[in-house]
């Protein structure tokens, strides 16, 4: 008797365990969405991607999520848009009829971007070697990004649709047409700015130094084949009367100074820290942190400082 009572404790103790080893084994993989990947843990770039995007822009992007592939196809991340899936592919954002030519295009890039300017470092040997290519490269030989994602974002897929969108405002006191969608942000970035001119002497004189402010643009970033963000209205140049002797933006520099990445910063014309930090905080990064720098430009890209950590309040 005694005998079977131990087996029985004994078997009523093993099943336990296998049952709190196989709890164990389940439960991460039953708090899964049902929407991932499958075996897939930590979140993917495609995710961070596509989560960022549905983030910065809560009122345009409808939906994102694992889209499982067809024809034996792997899946993706994608977000949906006015009924159009865009597929991550690799950063390029395509909707699914082009994922097949996605070698014609070059990725959308979501770059390193940080809070504060970091300190002057002249460049590597191997970055100096890039930039040197990138000078002597044909436009005409390089692929373009892919503009399918923002011309859907923005409703501005070719001239005539994204001037539909402008709205000239005064800013700053100079009149500039901008996309209808960020109006609200650069009313509070000049209310930021008209408050800081009041306490920090570098910004009043840097306002009243502004000789004209340039928004919507219909045309390709310089030298590329690629759609610049002006197309949209989303991007503003802030130009002085006087660049004093310095330099706003690496191509124009390139003429006079063919090592142009060796322009340190006190040779570059910056606008004061305050006017930077005042577009940062509403989703603005600035030209002036790129290593193809152009320190007069602002463009609305929210999703960047996501990418990077950032919670826009905290950069008030
Ligand atoms: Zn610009």
């Amino acid at each position: 008797m005694k005998v079977s009572r131990i087996i029985a404790i004994g078997l009523i103790a093993a099943a336990a365990i296998i049952c709190i080893i196989f709890a164990a084994g389940v439960s991460p993989a039953a708090s899964h969405e049902t929407d991932s990947p499958p075996e897939q843990d930590e979140p993917t770039r495609a995710e961070l991607v596509t989560s960022a995007l549905a983030a910065a822009y809560p009122r345009r992007v409808e939906k994102t999520e694992f889209r499982e592939g067809t024809g034996g196809a792997i899946g993706d991340w994608a977000v949906l848009i006015r009924d159009v899936w865009y597929y991550y592919a690799d950063g390029k954002l395509l909707p699914e009829e082009l994922l097949e030519n996605a070698n014609d295009y070059s990725p959308i890039p979501f770059y390193n971007y940080q809070r504060e300017l970091p300190p002057w470092r002249e460049p590597s040997a191997d970055q100096t070697a890039r930039y040197r290519e990138r000078g002597s490269s044909s436009p005409r030989n390089s692929r373009r990004r892919s503009p399918h994602f923002f011309d859907a974002l923005w409703r501005g897929h070719d001239r005539d649709e994204a001037y539909e969108r402008g709205k000239s405002i005064r800013f700053l006191g100079h009149t500039v047409t901008v996309h209808y969608g960020i109006l609200e942000e650069l009313a509070l970035v000049e209310e930021h700015i008209l408050a800081a001119a009041k306490t920090d002497p570098q910004v009043q004189p840097w306002i009243n130094a502004i000789n004209e402010i340039e928004g919507w643009s219909w045309r390709n970033v310089a030298n590329s084949r690629s759609r610049s963000y002006h197309s949209y209205g989303i991007a503003i140049d802030i130009l002085p009367k006087s660049l004093g002797g310095r330099e706003t933006y690496w191509l124009w520099a390139s003429e006079r100074r063919p090592d142009w990445w060796n322009i340190p910063y006190e040779d570059r014309f910056h606008p004061p820290d305050a006017v930077v930090k005042a577009f940062e905080s509403y989703g603005f990064v600035w030209g002036g942190k790129w290593p193809y720098f152009d320190t007069m430009h602002f463009e609305y890209r929210p999703e960047v400082f996501f990418l990077n950590g950032m919670d826009l309040a905290t950069l008030r």
